[in-house]
This record gives structure tokens, sequence and C-alpha cells, in this order.
């Protein structure tokens, strides 16, 4: 019998560069699992805030870490993101979340316990996986690798737009600066740093439409498949 090939894609860059909906639209499309893997680390952060987890004592963090189990689930079209069962999808992004996530992604147990759990819902499927850290540390072993990237202040006009949208009024000043600050944190931190790995495509999507972005990626991932056919 020959074994099914399935295939991972693996779409880092900056925070609100667009990669998110590029590679959620792209997975709908394509009717591939997205698996966004900045939902986790928001997960996390959210329940140190809700639970009033002190992060920075060792012992505190690896008790609660040993307790929580996140659960992502993907329906084609929506993620919905689940703490020990209690839905909290709505909470992601909330801008208290925004502040913290930078934070508590830095610490090497909170990554050690996420990537494995990444991992293990990939597996057996195709995959479009978003984050910062794919290409290099999730799935160093991704059949394409894209970098996305866009202007800061682009990034900022689009985030605020998203929040303003759901209601939470933030000034564009405060969004830069959050976009900024999570830049540089997520650059320089010592374990899995976001980095665009020699082989990833670049992607920019300052001047393109959500359309065009999406087009674009889906075109590379048809162009891998179709390869695989041959
Ligand atoms: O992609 P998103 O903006 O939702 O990610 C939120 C935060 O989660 C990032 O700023 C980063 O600190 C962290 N993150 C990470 N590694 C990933 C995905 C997200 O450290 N693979």
């Amino acid at each position: 019998m020959v074994k099914e090939k399935y295939y991972k894609v693996a779409v880092d860059g900056l925070s609100g560069s667009g990669k998110t909906t590029m590679a959620r639209l792209a997975a709908q499309r394509l009717n591939w699992f997205y698996l966004e893997t900045g939902s986790f680390y928001r997960a996390l952060t959210f329940e140190v805030l809700r639970q009033k987890i002190n992060y920075k004592d060792n012992k505190a963090l690896g008790s609660f870490l040993a307790k929580i189990k996140i659960d992502f689930h993907w329906d084609g079209k929506k993620v919905m993101v689940y703490i020990n069962q209690d839905d909290i999808t709505e909470n992601l992004r909330l801008p208290l979340v925004d502040r913290q996530v930078s934070y508590i992604s830095e610490i090497k147990e909170v990554r050690k316990k996420i990537v494995s759990w990444q991992r293990k819902i990939a597996h057996g499927k195709n995959v479009i996986c978003e984050g910062r850290d794919i290409g290099s540390v999730v799935f160093p072993d991704a059949d394409l690798k894209v970098f996305v990237v866009c202007d800061l202040i682009e990034r900022a006009k689009r985030r605020r737009k998203e929040l303003v949208e759901k209601g939470i009024l933030v000034s564009l000043e405060k969004v830069r600066e959050n976009l900024r600050k999570r830049d540089r944190i997520d650059s320089v931190r010592e374990v899995s740093p976001l980095v665009r790995v020699p082989s990833a495509i670049y992607i920019d999507t300052t001047y393109l439409t959500i359309d065009e972005a999406v087009n674009l990626l889906v075109d590379l991932i048809k162009r891998l498949v179709h390869s695989g056919e041959k």
C-alpha cells in the first residue's frame, strides 16, 4: 500500500503582517487543516491572567502547566480554542492579552509544552501552520516555508480596524507601539526567536489586497502539490 503524503506549509512572520488571514483563507480554499499557533500562546496568557498566576515563579508556573489543557478546533472556516473545555475564543485578542503574550511566550517551559501539542495536532494532515517559529522549530521539515512581512504603520492600521470592529477602541499610536514592542521581544528572545529561515519565500503584503495575498499562497501550495504528483 502506498503511504499517503501529507504536506506541511509553514507561514511565519511579524505580528499583524496578514499571515493569519492569508493562512486561514488559504486553508479554507484548499480544505486543509489550519493551525494558528499564536492562539495557543494567547490562550495560555489569558488563563495565566485569569488565574492570576505569577508566571515568573517557576513552581507556580510548573504546576499551572501540568494542569492546563488547551484544545484547538478548526471547522474548515473558523478557529475555536478551549481551556479545560471552556470556550475562550472571544478572549484571545483582548488588549490585555496583546500586552502580556510576548512575555509568556519567551518562557522555555511554555514553548516546550505548546510545541509538542502543535506537532501532535498536525500529525497525519495536510496543514498550513502559522506563527513565528514554524519553519525554524516546530516543523523544520515543512514542505514549503513562507515569511510574511508588512510595513509597521500598515500593520497597525489593520490591527486597529480589527479591534474597532470588535468594539474595542484604541488609538493607532497604542496599537503601533504594541506591535513594535512585540516585534522586538519576539525577535530577540533566547528561545525560538522569530527568524526567516534561508529557504523561506518572502511575501510582503504592504501593497497587496487580502485576495492577492491569499492567491499568492494558494498558488505556491498548488505548485508544491502538483510537483509532488509528477
Ligand atoms: O500571531 P499572534 O499575533 O496571534 O501571536 C501572539 C504572540 O504569540 C506573538 O506576539 C508571540 O509572542 C507569540 N507566538 C510565538 N510563537 C508562535 C506564535 C505566536 O511566540 N509560533
